[in-house]
């Protein structure tokens, strides 16, 4: 069976993965066993939700009424019901619903009815409580399909320590990232030297381990010390992945969705308040408005070396009319080039201009030249992919660290005609 459960926190407390955790070990007490479970992140813009938008399934041996009996009480012992944005969902299906809500759900936007409809059809069991919201993410976890896929380690605090501050020593983080890197990430932000995997909030997690199998995030968890955790739970995810990318074009995209798209630089970039930086990028004569918010602390230098006419691949989720850049893949440079007056031929003093379209004229001896002096400027930037640190990753986003995107025949396609469509599949 396959047991789906979400929005169960609130931000004074609780994480639905904690509450996973708790459900295995009493699926196992009662004689179950549990396959596998999955953290599943969903569509990163959805402003119900608490943190990251996670929803779990756990997929064991037995009989669904029994799941049905053990989820359900757990969410009652253990959910924010308290909390008036905190609306938990519980489902329970014997035979997986197919992947389509699930990806409806990661890229786009979807009602309480519509999750109804799809367990309906799939004879499944299921509790909404209060407006039962949370079946929404129950249901896409159940439904859920990993192509590809990460793994997360989850260390969860003893009881009495939650919302009290968490020991663990930072060292010893730095430490598991260097001996496991590239097989884990963002356990640290090396660059930045700041500890990622160690929550702020007052939930039950103590720290998570993010990395390519179970035998990596295992043994960078080997070096990390800490308070004694309460239980540990390996749980396979979307994490890490760029599911939530669509392929798009800048003329078609819509709000709260995730996109991949193409374009040139149109205009280059230009720091506003509060140290944020946005460029324009053009495609087929529409023009996109693409944002390196401050968090984004270093990756914001790429997008300062941007020059009008370069091409590139923007990844990010289109918000408020632009794009909130996850990542950037830069495929051509364009020559950039200093354009100012030429020296005077005859005294070999610079010139000046000599008024608008009038070319320019020696202040000393008075000759006067048509044609400015261009210099060709050596780029810094160099083609290929780059991305936000650690700190400022989106759950979803793919690190680099997992290898370049397989995007590059859509880079590459940066050519293609304006009226060619532009809906090739990243999956
Ligand atoms: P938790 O740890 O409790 O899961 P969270 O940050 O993951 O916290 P939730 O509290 O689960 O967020 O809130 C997200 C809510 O939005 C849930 O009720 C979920 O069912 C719903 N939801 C998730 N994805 C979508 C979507 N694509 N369209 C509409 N609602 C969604």
């Amino acid at each position: 069976m396959w047991i789906g459960i979400d929005d169960t926190d609130s931000p004074a407390g609780m994480c639905t993965t904690y509450l996973g955790a708790v459900l295995v070990r009493r699926l196992a007490q009662a004689g179950l066993r549990t396959i596998g479970a999955r953290l599943v992140r969903l569509n990163p813009n959805v402003i119900h939700k608490t943190r990251g938008n996670a929803a779990i399934a756990i997929e064991a041996d037995g009989d669904p009424e029994t799941g049905f009996a053990l989820a359900t009480a757990c969410v009652e012992e253990l959910a924010e019901f308290d909390d008036e944005k905190t609306n938990p969902g519980v489902a329970v299906a014997s035979v997986r619903p197919p992947p389509d809500f699930y990806y409806a759900a990661l890229r786009d936007y979807c009602t309480v009815d519509e999750a109804v409809r799809v367990l309906e059809a799939a004879g499944a069991l299921y509790r909404g409580y209060k407006n039962r919201r949370g079946l929404i993410g129950a249901t896409a976890a159940i439904a859920s399909d990993l192509p590809d896929l990460t793994y997360e380690l989850l260390a969860y605090r003893k009881r009495p320590l939650w919302g009290t501050h968490r020991q663990v020593d930072a060292a010893s983080l730095f430490r598991a990232e260097e001996e496991t890197y590239p097989h884990t990430w963002d356990t640290v932000d090396r660059e930045n030297s700041v500890v990622v995997g160690v929550p702020h909030t007052p939930d039950p997690v103590l720290f998570g381990i993010r990395g390519e199998s179970p035998a990596w995030v295992k043994e960078a968890r080997s070096y990390v010390r800490s308070e004694e955790p309460a239980c540990e739970q390996v749980y396979a995810t979307n994490q890490g992945t760029d599911a939530h990318l669509i392929p798009g074009s800048i003329a078609t995209l819509r709000e709260g969705r995730s996109y991949l798209v193409r374009g040139t630089v149109a205009e280059a970039a230009a720091t506003g308040p509060g140290g944020h930086v946005s460029f324009l990028l053009n495609d087929c004569g529409i023009d996109l408005r693409c944002m390196a918010y401050e968090p984004t602390k270093g990756f914001r230098d790429v997008v300062r070396a941007l020059v009008p006419g370069d091409v590139v691949a923007a990844a990010g989720s289109y918000k408020g009319g632009s794009l909130n850049l996850e990542k950037l893949g830069v495929a051509r440079l364009a020559d950039a080039a200093r354009i100012r007056p030429p020296v005077c031929p005859a005294c070999g003093k610079r010139m000046t201009s000599a008024g608008t379209g009038k070319g320019y004229k020696c202040r000393v001896c008075g000759e006067r030249s048509r044609e400015p002096e261009t210099e060709v400027v050596e780029r810094r930037l160099r083609p290929g992919w780059y991305e936000v640190p650690s700190t400022a990753r989106r759950h979803l986003a793919r690190p680099l660290a997992r290898g370049v995107p397989g995007w590059e025949e859509i880079v590459l396609q940066s050519g293609r005609k304006c009226n060619q469509s532009s809906t090739t599949s990243i999956k």
